[in-house]
């Protein structure tokens, strides 16, 4: 699932596995898509394919290494098939040195994959959630998988309004983060205070990203780890 900001590669910790490029808009975070900018300005189109040829990329990399998955797609878009989650799984099991992020704003296509698969502890489950309107059902939907997943975040990305009708109670992470580029929509500071303050009564971290151009995954995970 795209992030609206560019996720680091830029070290030997970070990286992304761009198992899908392309997508389809599902909400108002999706107005500015930076995937669809990026993949447009690039000259390619923004049709969904798969990318069978990234599939064994993280067994490359020795170092462990926290990996984003698909930056500039979704892997439970509605036309790709879990046969490559199944896949992408195996590939996740088989490499438990490295840390896994997997965000989406189809959450009940995660959730119907992953009920029905044990849930490997180097993964991190995520959902988009731009304000309180397309952010509850995720979240709740999320939230099945609590007792199944050791990480489960939110990507409050971009925040275009407040949260405040979502329960966050047994996530783990909030990560706010504002829109990038020509058209970006403001984030008021209110917003990202009550956001802030929510999480707090809620017992969730929250790190806010608002600002900065890249979001360090990588850290991420090691605050969880550094906390746990
Ligand atoms: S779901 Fe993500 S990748 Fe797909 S159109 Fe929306 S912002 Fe872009």
């Amino acid at each position: 699932m795209c992030p609206t900001l560019p996720y680091n590669t830029g070290t030997d910790l970070e990286d992304v596995w761009s198992l899908v490029s392309g997508c389809t808009p599902v909400s108002m975070g999706c107005d500015n898509c930076a995937a669809r900018t990026a993949m447009l300005a690039a000259g390619t189109t923004f049709d969904v394919r798969i990318n069978w040829d990234m599939l064994q990329h993280p067994r490359n990399i020795k170092a462990p290494t926290s990996l984003f998955l698909c930056p500039f797609g979704d892997l439970f878009h509605e036309r790709v098939p879990f046969a490559l989650a199944h896949a992408a799984l195996k590939v996740i099991r088989e490499t438990p040195q490295h840390t896994y992020h997997i965000l989406t704003k189809r959450a009940s296509r995660l959730v119907s994959f992953f009920e029905a698969q044990k849930i490997p502890s180097n993964v991190w489950l995520g959902v988009s959630a731009e304000n309180s309107k397309w952010g509850k059902d995720r979240v709740e939907a999320l939230l099945t998988l609590r007792t199944r997943a050791t990480n489960l975040f939110v990507a409050a990305e971009p925040l275009l309004g407040d949260l405040r009708a979502i329960d966050l109670r047994g996530i783990d992470w909030v990560i706010a983060a504002d829109e990038k580029g020509q058209n970006a929509r403001p984030v008021s500071t209110a917003i990202v205070q009550d956001l802030e303050a929510q999480c707090l009564e809620s017992n969730v971290n929250f790190l806010n990203t608002i600002g900065l151009q890249v979001v360090r995954w990588g850290s991420i995970s090691s605050n969880y780890i550094n906390r746990s």
